[in-house]
């Protein structure tokens, strides 16, 4: 998971960036970057670790001039990764220099690797954009015809920018996993991961990058051109879930509204005998809203979150985790004694931040903790981008509902459909083979290693 921003032919453009990154800060925390483009200082790249707010200074922007940039959020993964890893890459071919930014995850990357390594290589990091950016740099002819080569050889997830001296592209993968859209600010160009970031800076929504799609914008405008001729998408669920803001759209469907949508028919499959619903800040507080409503149980605050901790997900050890979660959400008591309490989350992973909550609810007083949870459940290691950690870690891969609902000390849990899913986002192009285990791709090397 990762964020990405290009922007072509507006003055100052790296600031514009800038802002647009602050708003895909939710998909990576680990560090980011920019790279600029003026024609006389050509290709200029600054990242960082951290938050996008402490890796660029007023100095650090100034540098970067010019009216075209992409920019970079990087998700923290469980890797043990170093900052060789942080995007945009710059790389030199022998047709000029270009920045590619990625979103996303190859599947059939170590082949390709291998491929390459073979023929005399040397790769500097693990990840797939440089493999990208490698391909692209071996191609032929003009620089569009160069990425349509390295795209039609990719399988799996990107959504991707690339600058080079005149133009900035962008391409969604055949089946469209990660989001990518495009808007327009007076006559520059905007292309976001999420159209938050696009509303952030004034931009006007125009389209999705469509899967399988290259988009080339320069000094003449824009023109597009086919990866693939294959048609239909297959957005990732998880990005409805849990992943994008709610005030963002992804491929014309609103995911406040899909969030909703999911806590209402959450409550047809599995009401909850409940005094209260509660949602566990923020990223379930949609669900929560749809679920009270057509229980017609009143919406509390019963978790308050410090917004100055960091997030727990990726802490390294379990005891960290454990602990994170304590830190991050404070239980309201004088609301929560004595009620029987319907909680809403998006979705359990490992578990761990439901056991602490429930845990929590009853030290505050609640007599009965009832999860109910906005998704199916995650019993599928993802192979296009998301990082869960290891197959091992997905609590629902190895334990029956009874088990986790004892793990987790609930007095019940219960789980949205796979058909509810779907219904709830309007149109059948979604990936959920992390519940199905049904993957859209191939898995090349994931598969047999
Ligand atoms: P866990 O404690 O491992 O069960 O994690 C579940 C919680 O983490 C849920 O409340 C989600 O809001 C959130 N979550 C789900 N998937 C991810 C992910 N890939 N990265 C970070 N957080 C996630
Ligand atoms: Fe998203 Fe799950 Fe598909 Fe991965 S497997 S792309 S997390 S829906």
């Amino acid at each position: 998971m990762c964020g990405i921003v290009g922007i072509f032919g507006l003055e100052n453009a790296s600031r514009a960036a800038f802002t647009a990154l602050q708003f895909l800060q939710h998909r990576g925390q680990q560090g980011c970057g920019i790279a600029a483009y003026s024609p006389e200082g050509g290709i200029q790249v600054r990242k960082g670790a951290g938050l996008v707010r402490e890796v660029f200074s007023e100095a650090e922007l100034a540098a970067l001039r010019g009216s075209s940039c992409i920019g970079h959020v990087r998700y923290p993964t469980t890797e043990v990764g170093g900052t060789e890893n942080i995007q945009p890459f710059r790389l030199n071919c022998h047709s000029g220099v270009f920045a590619l930014a990625h979103n996303g995850n190859i599947v059939n990357a170590g082949i390709l690797k291998a491929r390459l390594e073979s023929l005399g290589h040397l790769f500097h990091s693990t990840s797939d954009s440089e493999l990208f950016a490698h391909l692209v740099g071996m191609g032929r002819g003009d620089m569009a015809g160069r990425i349509l080569s390295a795209a039609k050889l990719l399988d799996g997830a990107f959504s991707t920018v690339i600058l080079s001296d005149g133009a900035l592209y962008a391409c969604r993968d055949k089946y469209g996993f990660r989001p990518l859209s495009l808007g327009r600010l007076g006559d520059a160009y905007v292309v976001a991961s999420e159209t938050c970031a696009l509303e952030a800076l004034n931009a006007v929504f125009v389209r999705d990058v469509e899967p399988g799609e290259l988009i080339r914008i320069d000094g003449e405008g824009l023109k597009s051109f086919r990866i693939s001729a294959r048609r239909g998408r297959c957005m990732c669920a998880m990005e409805f879930i849990y992943f994008a803001r709610p005030d963002s759209d992804i491929d014309g469907s609103g995911v406040h509204a899909f969030r909703k949508e999911t806590g209402r028919l959450l409550y047809e499959e599995h009401p909850a005998p409940a005094d209260l619903v509660i949602c566990i800040p923020e990223s379930s507080f949609s669900a929560a809203i749809g679920f009270s409503e057509a229980g017609h149980i009143p919406l509390e605050t019963g978790l308050v979150k410090n917004a100055y901790v960091a997030r727990t997900f990726i802490e390294p050890t379990q005891a960290l985790r454990d602990i994170g979660v304590r830190k991050k959400l404070s239980p309201v008591k004088s609301l929560l004694k004595g009620k029987r309490v319907a909680v809403i989350d998006d979705s359990i992973v490992r578990g761990t931040t439901s056991r602490q909550i429930v845990r929590m609810l009853r030290e505050a007083g609640a007599t009965q903790v009832h999860m109910r949870i906005a998704s199916p459940p995650y019993a599928w290691p993802c192979f296009y981008g998301i990082d869960t950690g290891s197959p091992e870690q997905l609590i629902a891969a190895g334990h029956s509902l009874a088990q986790i609902r004892a793990y987790i000390g609930a007095d019940s849990l219960e789980y949205l459909s796979v058909d509810a899913l779907s219904r709830a986002c309007g149109h059948p192009g979604l990936c959920t083979a992390c519940f199905t285990g049904e993957y859209p791709t191939e898995l090349y090397d994931a598969q047999s290693g």
